[in-house]
């Protein structure tokens, strides 16, 4: 069966899913466009797309699925119209800007037993897949620091999300992805947050993000979502009991494994020597006792189009929500955690 998608919202993200889901999609049809700016209609019907003149209008449609893809604080108010509308609805990340809001919106959602969802979309980036295989084989034993990392020395596109009121900064818009990849990568509870948001070029919002998680049984995961950093560190860099492993950049499958043949150490063997001082723990590991291991890639690599073929799949009946309420719920809490612990300089507990 066809479904018919409604976009509010045809900007960078709204006209990128426009496009993918006709191309891509094949039981999706785009079916109606909506932007508050003309300009942005007008571009929607250049580029194919039957578009409208209101929200109202394609709430009146026979779409059966709205993506709302507007700035972020208008995300709720849709939300909330397009379920009580008799439509499905998936928003783009993050849903809301407050637990107040996602939990009306959570509760209309099932008031009105239409789908809520959000496009967490980086659960298919390749080096993702990679952490996921490399903590699901046991690679490097037990995890106990995970390591997520972004830069980019672009700052933040100079639109709303340089602004308070429509949910801009960092945390928000690369910290919603990569906090919600570690949630599902990490199958124990978190139980407290501690983050550094600092302003190092936007007056108004976050733009350098330092987010730690700490999960139950002792695993810490680090986030940092840097924007104006001009040398890399690695993407992923996972610390266990058994060995280390690295992705060294975004979307991409370089890295390494090294892993421990013999955990013991003998102490007796081995001494750096430096003109300041020696240190035996600084001596480096003989090689015959680590190994190197190739990265677990996953071929064929992940699909995004399961997003939205989960999504179909579930409207029918047939599936659960791969994105589902108490995962955004949890990804939210975390980033408002954030908030507050950067406010406060303080541990926040969840
Ligand atoms: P954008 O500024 O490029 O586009 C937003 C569009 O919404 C514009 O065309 C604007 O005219 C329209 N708009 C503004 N207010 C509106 C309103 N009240 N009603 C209807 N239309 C309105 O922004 P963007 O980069 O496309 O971001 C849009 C959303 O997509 C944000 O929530 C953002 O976080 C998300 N996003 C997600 C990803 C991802 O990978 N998942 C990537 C980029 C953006």
């Amino acid at each position: 069966m066809k479904h018919k998608l409604g976009i509010i919202g045809y900007g960078t993200m709204g006209s990128w899913h426009a496009e993918n889901v006709r191309d891509r999609i094949e039981d999706l049809d785009v079916a109606l466009v909506y932007d508050i700016n003309e300009e942005k209609t007008k571009k929607a019907s250049a580029d194919g797309f039957n578009t409208c003149n209101s929200a109202e209008e394609l709430f009146a449609s026979d779409v059966d699925l709205v993506l709302v893809a507007t700035p972020n604080n208008f995300h709720k108010d849709y939300c909330i119209k397009a379920m009580r509308s008799g439509k499905n609805v998936i928003s783009e990340k993050p849903a809301c800007l407050t637990l107040e809001e996602l939990d009306e919106v959570i509760a209309v959602s099932k008031e009105c037993g239409k789908l809520f969802t959000v496009h967490q979309n980086r659960r298919w980036d390749v080096d993702y897949a990679i952490v996921k295989n490399i903590l699901n084989q046991n690679l490097v034993g037990k995890p106990y620091q995970i390591y997520s990392r972004l830069f980019s020395n672009r700052n933040i596109p100079g639109d709303w999300r340089t602004l308070k009121e429509s949910g801009g900064g960092f945390l928000y818009d690369w910290g919603v992805h990569m906090i919600d990849q570690v949630l599902c990568l990490v199958d124990r509870k978190p139980i407290s947050v501690y983050a550094q948001l600092k302003k190092i070029y936007q007056p108004e919002v976050d733009d350098s993000v330092r987010i730690n998680i700490n999960f139950e049984g002792g695993l810490s995961a680090h986030i940092i979502a840097d924007s104006w950093t001009f040398i890399n560190e690695a993407r992923w860099h996972i610390s266990g009991d058994d060995g280390t492993a690295i992705v060294n950049e975004w979307f991409k499958t370089e890295g390494k494994i090294i892993k421990a043949n013999v955990k013991q150490v003998d102490w007796t063997q081995g001494c750096v020597y430096t003109s300041n001082g020696l240190s035996r723990s600084m001596w480096p590991r003989p090689q015959k006792e680590i190994s190197e291991l190739p990265l677990p890639v996953q071929n064929p690599e992940p699909r995004w189009e399961e997003f939205y073929e989960n999504v179909l799949e579930t409207i029918e009946g047939k599936a659960q929500a791969i994105v589902t309420h108490d995962q955004i719920r949890m990804s939210l809490k975390v980033i408002l955690a954030g908030f507050e612990s950067a406010e406060k300089d303080c541990v926040v507990k969840l």
